[in-house]
C-alpha cells in the first residue's frame, strides 16, 4: 500500500498554536504555488512510475481555502502522472469556515470522496481563544452541507479553560453532526507560537487534566458507537483513514509541496518549509528537498514497533519476523516482562490494552531501549 500526500500551506489567518507551514499572507501566490505542486509531480513522475497509490492526502494549511478548480486540477494531475487506485481513499481538510455547496460539489466531482473538518472545540470562547476563524455555527452549517458524506471532525483537547464536559458536547456536536471519524488530539504546544506564552503562565491544563479529558472523551465515542483504532484516532465500522493506517503500518508514501514528508524505499525525505525556497527549487527544474535520510534496519524496527503499538491492532508477530528475521517475544522477553501488566498478546498481534493506550509512549520506550 502506498500513500500521496500534498501540502496546501495557504491559510485565512494563523491560530495561536500552528506550528505549521501555512502562511496566512501568501493567498495571492496559491495559482504559482499550485503550478509549482503539479511541475513537482511531473519531477517524480518517473521514479514514481510502478506505484499504486491507494490513498491522496490533501492537507495543509487549509486546502479549501484555495479556489475549488485548483484542487480539481490538482487530483486530475495526480491521476495524470501516478497510478491512483479505481477505489482510492481521497481527503481533502477543510475549515468550517471555508467551504460552500459549490466548492463541494466540484470536490466530489474531481473524485474527493472523504472530507475532514478542523472542528477542534464546540465552545466559542474556546475557538476564538485560539485564533480560529470558525465558530461552532460554521461546523454546523458545513456539517449540513456534508450529510450524509464520509466525514472527519478533529477535536483537541488541552485548550485554556477546556473542561471534560466541553470534550463530550464537542464530541457529541461532531457525532449528531454526521461525522463517520473522530481524530482526538492533544494540544501540542511549541516554543514560538503565541499560545507558548499561556503555557508558560501556567494558563493551559496540565497533563493530568489532558489525561481526564481524554478519558472523558474515549467514554463518549465509546457511548456512542465509535470504535478506537489508534490512539488518536475513533470511527465508525469501516470508517477508519486508509491514509494514516498506511502511516501506522509503516507504508511508502510521497509528499508534494513545501514541507511534506515523503518515505519511500526506507528513505525518509523532507520538502524545504521555506516558501521561496520552495518556487527558486522548482521553478529552476529542482526537487525541493531539505533533508534526507536512509533507514537502517534498526532504524526500520524501531518504527515498525513504535506505529505498530499506537494502534489498536497492535503489532503483527508475524510480519515482525517476517520482516526482521526474529521471534519478537523472544528478543524482547526483558522489555515484555517489565510492561506485562500494560499488554496483551492475542491471534499472533501483541497490543498495549486499551486503558494503557494514552500512556503508550512510556510503554514503547522499553521495547525501543532493547532493538
Ligand atoms: S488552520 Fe491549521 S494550518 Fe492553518 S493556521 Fe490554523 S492550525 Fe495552522
Amino acid at each position: 500500500m502506498a500513500g500521496i500526500y500534498v501540502h496546501i500551506p495557504f491559510c485565512k489567518s494563523k491560530c495561536s498554536y500552528c506550528d505549521f507551514a501555512s502562511f496566512p499572507d501568501k493567498l495571492c501566490f496559491a495559482e504559482s504555488y499550485m503550478a509549482c505542486v503539479y511541475r513537482e509531480m511531473a519531477m517524480r513522475e518517473s521514479e514514481l512510475k510502478n506505484y499504486v497509490f491507494d490513498t491522496l492526502y490533501i492537507g495543509g494549511g487549509t486546502p479549501s481555502v484555495i479556489d475549488e478548480k485548483y484542487i480539481a486540477m490538482l487530483v486530475a494531475a495526480v491521476g495524470k502522472h501516478f497510478k491512483l487506485s479505481p477505489d482510492a481513499e481521497i481527503t481533502i481538510e477543510m475549515n468550517p469556515g471555508t467551504v460552500s455547496s459549490g466548492k463541494i460539489a466540484l470536490y466530489e466531482k474531481s473524485g474527493i470522496n472523504r472530507f475532514s473538518v478542523g472542528l477542534q472545540s464546540a465552545v466559542d470562547s474556546q475557538l476564538e481563544d485560539i485564533g480560529r476563524v470558525h465558530n461552532l455555527k460554521d461546523f454546523l452549517n458545513c456539517a449540513k452541507l456534508l450529510k450524509g458524506k464520509n466525514f472527519n471532525a478533529d477535536v483537541m483537547l488541552g485548550l485554556k479553560n477546556q473542561t471534560c464536559a466541553d470534550v463530550e458536547k464537542t464530541i457529541t456536536v461532531a457525532a449528531e453532526a454526521g461525522a463517520s471519524h473522530i481524530s482526538m488530539y492533544a494540544l501540542s504546544v511549541e516554543d514560538g507560537t503565541p499560545i507558548y506564552t499561556d503555557y508558560l503562565n501556567g494558563e493551559l491544563p496540565d497533563s493530568d487534566e489532558v489525561a481526564a479529558m481524554y478519558a472523558a472523551g474515549t467514554g463518549k465515542l465509546a457511548e456512542l458507537g465509535f470504535e478506537r483504532y489508534e490512539v488518536s484516532n475513533f470511527c465508525k465500522k469501516g470508517a477508519e483513514s486508509r491514509h494514516n493506517l498506511n502511516y501506522w503500518r509503516r507504508g511508502e508514501y510521497i509528499g508534494f509541496g513545501v514541507s511534506a514528508s515523503s518515505c519511500i524505499n526506507n528513505v525518509r525525505f523532507t520538502n524545504t518549509f521555506d516558501l521561496d525556497e520552495y518556487f527558486k527549487c522548482i521553478l529552476s527544474g529542482h526537487l525541493a528537498v531539505k533533508d534526507r535520510e536512509e533507514i537502517d534496519k534498526t532504524g526500520q524496527e524501531e518504527e515498525f514497533i513504535m506505529l505498530a503499538l499506537r494502534t489498536s491492532r497492535g503489532l503483527d508477530l508475524k510480519e515482525f519476523e517476517k520482516l526482521f528475521n526474529e521471534n519478537f517475544l523472544d528478543k524482547y522477553a526483558i522489555a515484555l516482562q517489565k510492561v506485562t501488566g500494560y499488554i496483551e498478546v492475542n491471534d499472533g498481534f501483541l497490543k498495549i490494552k486499551d486503558r494503557f493506550l494514552f500512556i503508550q509512549n512510556s510503554i514503547i520506550v522499553e521495547f525501543l531501549q532493547a532493538v
